[in-house]
This record gives structure tokens, sequence and C-alpha cells, in this order.
């Protein structure tokens, strides 16, 4: 969208018949303030909703050196973006100047409007994600500082884990920044404490563990319920696919999340054949839009919460949370999905995170910016990840075992490898052996035929091979196939675990009202359409399963 065009959507103008309108929708009151009051701080949780009737309110970026003006509201518009939704803290401040008159609108308030007036949800709606986006391309958001070097395994964890839920933050590379000594000194840490995260003037946390990180910084979420009618384990398409339409159909639904939502999806540069998107989307921006819509309708969503343990007690599916918390669940959609295999080559394991990636977003690419990438496998993550990849990199390898990309990778993508002049294709190849000193330098790749051994100067390999599905924390009960995926509806015909007189549902699994959607479920065509889908279609079945109970 052009810059102007994003302007007019992210700070629109109500009229007065709109604001009038929101007062006959929502629980509103008429405030009056003066001159400095902080209606929002930075950090601020749960907070209210303001259109301006008279007067002016501010809104501020205090996460840098010096307070930054990002905008100044007047009469019929209004404060906020998406954190009013997720329950993230607030990423600004909004402060008011002169005698100002605002209608106040509770949180709990503003999802009621979003859900009970459609013209103004859309309204408000996309200048919330418009206003995001204007923050996040304009380059001058500081955010979170996370401190560390290219090298460190933790930093790239750090790094990755915030990108994922996306938390604007911006990284210092202790490798390569010019004033990293003076910045290590403003902090008073020493480069054996990081990767650091900062918040304006201040340490919070040094080399945190993710769970601690997500409690500092207030995106971890609890649920504030034990007994839900839906449980949604995972919060990839198919996660969120079924979390959408439990809540919009009136099922006290959680979702429970191990580590950024999103999943596979997630991390995709560029998704084409997701219907409705000719131009195709960025995992990240489906995600966004995707969560907004699942906490418009009141799902909640807990993450980083991996889901430990599943046991039944009355026909209840109860579900063990990390944090030794349970929550039981009338039924359970099981949407844990897969990932990639690790490389079998020697020397794979010192290399996680400092040269060996399964995933290709901004993140990686700054680590391998105008170097030679190798990317491992055959399918369109692959493919997707060497042509995202070949922007950045001085050139991207394609190693793959078999002979011929057309096996297994969609005609768009090989199609465009073959119009990408700096990626190369190495077939009947596998990477034997890594080599680095504390980071990745080369790799060594043999050819299977002629046995011919190449060595490969890189910093970075990106495998995208084999999927394993994320089931080990399921009880036997829930029957799985030889390479661990779930079976489901006709699949369970023999099952000994499925003990009803009747059939299983299309998406059931051997425990009656436990379903599996998305990549996770045997036979699934592991596409993100699919797993939406199948999400969706989830959902319909646990009301037919609720209904007979
Ligand atoms: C780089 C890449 C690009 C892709 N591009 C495309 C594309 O262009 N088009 C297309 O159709 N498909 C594409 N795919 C495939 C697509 O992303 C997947 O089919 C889709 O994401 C599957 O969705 P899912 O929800 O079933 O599982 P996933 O996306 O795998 O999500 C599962 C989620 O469950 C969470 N989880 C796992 N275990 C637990 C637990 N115990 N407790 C709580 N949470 C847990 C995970 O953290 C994850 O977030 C791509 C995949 C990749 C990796």
């Amino acid at each position: 969208m052009a810059e102007n065009t994003l302007n007019s959507v992210a700070f629109p103008v109500l009229t007065d018949e709109q604001v009038a309108q929101i007062g006959a929708c929502a629980q509103v009151s008429g405030k009056h303030h003066t001159d400095g009051d902080v209606l929002v701080a930075t950090g601020d949780r749960g907070i209210r909703f303001y259109i301006v009737k008279s007067g002016h309110v501010e809104i501020y970026d205090y996460s840098g050196d010096e307070p930054r003006l990002l905008a100044n509201h007047g009469s019929g518009e209004f404060t906020g973006d998406i954190s009013h939704l997720t329950g993230m803290p607030a990423i600004f401040t909004a402060v008011v100047r002169g005698d100002t008159d605002v209608l106040e609108v509770p949180q709990e308030a503003l999802r009621h409007l979003l859900t009970q007036c459609p013209t103004l949800s859309d309204i408000i709606l996309q200048a919330f994600i418009a206003r995001r986006q204007l923050v996040r391309d304009s380059g001058q958001f500081v955010g979170l500082r996370v401190i560390g070097s290219r090298y460190s395994a933790d930093t790239f964890r750090v790094r990755d884990f915030l990108s994922r839920n996306r938390v604007l933050f911006t990284w210092v590379d202790i490798e390569t920044d010019p004033s990293v000594n003076a910045i290590l000194k403003e902090f008073g840490v020493t480069e054996a404490d990081t990767p650091v995260v900062a918040c304006g003037h201040m340490v919070l946390l040094r080399n945190p563990s993710n769970q601690a990180l997500a409690e500092r910084i207030g995106i971890h979420q609890r649920l504030t319920q034990e007994l839900y009618d839906l449980v949604v384990v995972g919060a990839g398409p198919a996660g969120l696919g079924a979390a959408v339409y439990g809540a919009s159909e009136g099922l006290r639904t959680a979702v429970l999340e191990a580590t950024a939502p999103g999943g596979q999806a997630g991390s995709s540069m560029r998704i084409e054949n997701y219907l409705g998107f000719p131009t195709g989307l960025t995992g990240a921006e489906l995600t966004d839009r995707a969560i907004l819509q699942a906490n418009k309708f009141g799902a909640h969503l807990s993450i980083p919460t991996p889901a430990k343990r599943v046991s039944f007690d009355n026909g209840y599916a109860v579900i063990d949370l990390e944090n030794g918390e349970q929550i039981t669940a009338k039924c359970m959609v099981i949407a844990t999905g897969a990932q990639y295999r690790k490389l079998d080559a020697e020397g794979c394991e010192r290399f996680e995170g400092t040269g060996v990636y399964y995933a290709a977003t901004p993140a990686e690419a700054l680590l391998c910016e105008g170097c030679p990438a190798i990317v491992v496998g055959g399918g369109n993550s692959a493919g997707q990840a060497a042509v995202f990849l070949a922007g950045h990199a001085s050139k991207v390898i394609i190693v793959i075992r078999g002979d011929d990309l057309n096996r297994s990778m969609s005609s768009y993508l090989v199609h465009r490898i073959s119009q990408t002049g700096n990626i190369e294709l190495l077939t009947g190849t596998v990477i034997y052996r890594l080599h680095g000193n504390g980071h990745l330098q080369s790799i060594e790749v043999r050819n299977t035929r002629t046995k011919e051994v190449r060595r490969i100067d890189t910093p970075a390999v990106f495998s995208f091979i084999g999927a394993m599905p994320h089931t080990d924390w399921l009880p036997p009960q829930i029957e799985r196939d030889e390479k661990g995926f779930i079976r489901t509806g006709a699949a369970l015909k023999e099952s000994p675990y499925w003990t009803s007189t009747r059939t299983p549902l299309l998406l059931e699994t051997s425990c009656e009202g436990i379903f599996a959607a998305g990549d996770v479920r045997s036979g699934s065509s592991k596409r993100v359409a699919a797993a939406v889908g199948e999400g969706a279609m989830s959902v319909q079945l646990v009301h037919e399963y609720l209904r007979h109970k």
C-alpha cells in the first residue's frame, strides 16, 4: 500500500454519526481531561480505547533515546493499536494536550463493538493493522534492544523468539556495530553477559530463557478459566483456523502455543497459493490477521505455553502445562503440526543457531548477507527459501538428494528458481560434514553417484527436509501412523483404541472428542489452505460431538 493511502487508513476521522454509533453499540463514558494527563503508558496492559471529541491526544514512542511524537489525534480520531486485542503491552504512550473531551471504551466493550458493528469494526481494525505496519516500516522504532553476537546461538534464539512473536526490537550486533563498546558501557554489561535484552536505558534480562523473556516483557498470557469447551493445541494455520471458528461460534476456546503463533507458515516469506491473495502474502501478515481475528472473537491465546501431557477424566481431556498448571477441555483439537528433521551431517548439532537454520526469514537473511547460502531440500518451503535468500546472499546453492526438483516442488517455484541467476542446483548430492570455529564457516558435500567431494565456504545452511510431527507429548491411546502422524476418521477402522460403537468423525482421533487438524494429521496435504480448512472443519465436528454426547 502506498504510504499516503496507508496513512489515511491508519488515521481516519470518524463522522459525528459514527461516534454516536459507538456510544449506542458499546458501553462508553465521556471523560474530561487536562493538559498532560496520561491516558495510556508504554507497557500498560488491558488498555482503554479513546475517541477524541474535542481537544488533542498526542502519541509518543518512548523506546528510543529521546521520546518521539508518532501522531496527534484531534476531534473524531481515536487512539490504539493491535495490542488492544492481543492483550500485549502497549508500545506507545498517549498524553492529553490542552483541555480535552474523550469517549472512553473499556477493553471488553471494544471487543463487543468490533463484533457488533461491522462498518466501525472495519475502520478500527484496518487502522490498528496499518499503524503497526507504519511503525514497522518507519525503521525508526527502537522497541526492545537485543545486544549480542551474530555467532551466538542464544542471541539467535532470543531474536527468533521475539520476531516470531511479532515483538518490535532492534538488534545490536556486537561483531559489527561500531558503537558497541559505548552501548555495553551505557548498560553496564560486558560481552560475557550477552545476549542482553534492554528497554530504553534499562537492562531487562541477561541471556533469558524464552519463558523468562515472555514473562518479563509481558507477552505471556495466563489462561483465566479451568474448563473450556474447546482447547486447541498449536497456533499454526490449523490451530488459528480452529480458534477463529470455535470462538466465533460461541465455544469457550483456549489456544496453547509452545513458541509463537503462525507455525511453519509464520516463517514463509511468500505464500502464493492461498486463495484470495493473488499477489501472495507473507506468513507474518497472515498470522497477524489471524491472531487479531481470533482475539476479536474472544479466543484465549496463551504463548509460550507448550502442552506437556494429556490425560482423560470423565470424558474430558485434562492438559498439563509446563508451569505445572492444568486445564480441562470438553473437546480438544490437536494442531501441533510438524518441524523439519535435523540434518544428518557430521558437526550439525554444533552449529544449530550459529550457521544451521530451519527457517529463512529476514532474521536469518541478515546472517548471510553478501555470502553464499546453502538450502537443503526439494520441497516448496526449500524453493521459497532459495528465492527469498537469493535477494540477500551472493549466491544460493540448493542441495537435493534426488535428481529432479519437479518431483517435489510446485512448477511455479521451479520456474522461478531457473530464472534466478544466482541460484545453483546440486542434484544427487548430500551434505556430510560441517566445519567452523564457534560458527559455521564451510561444508563438505558429496555426489552420491560419482562420490566426488566439494568444499563450499558458507556461513549458513538452511535445512527443509523430512517433516516430523509434534506428537511425542501424546498418550499411546491417540493412535499414530508409522511416522508418528495422528490417524483420524476412516483410518481408525481397525484401531484397538476406538471403543465406541459409532464410527469416528472425519477428523476425530482414536479418543472420542479429540480431533486432529493440519500437518500433524496422517495423510494431510501439508498446505496452508488445507490446514486452515481442517481447523475450521474440526469445529463443526466438535459441535456434532457435543450435540450427541
Ligand atoms: C518455510 C515454509 C514455507 C511454506 N510455504 C507454503 C506455501 O507457500 N503454501 C502452502 O500452502 N504451504 C506452505 N508451507 C507449508 C505450511 O506452512 C504448513 O502446511 C502449515 O503451516 C501447517 O499448519 P499447521 O497449523 O498444521 O502446523 P504448523 O504450521 O506446523 O503449526 C503447529 C504449531 O503448533 C505448535 N506446537 C507444537 N507442539 C506444541 C505443543 N506441545 N504445545 C503447544 N503448541 C505446540 C508449534 O509451535 C506450531 O506453532 C510452508 C512451510 C514452510 C516451513
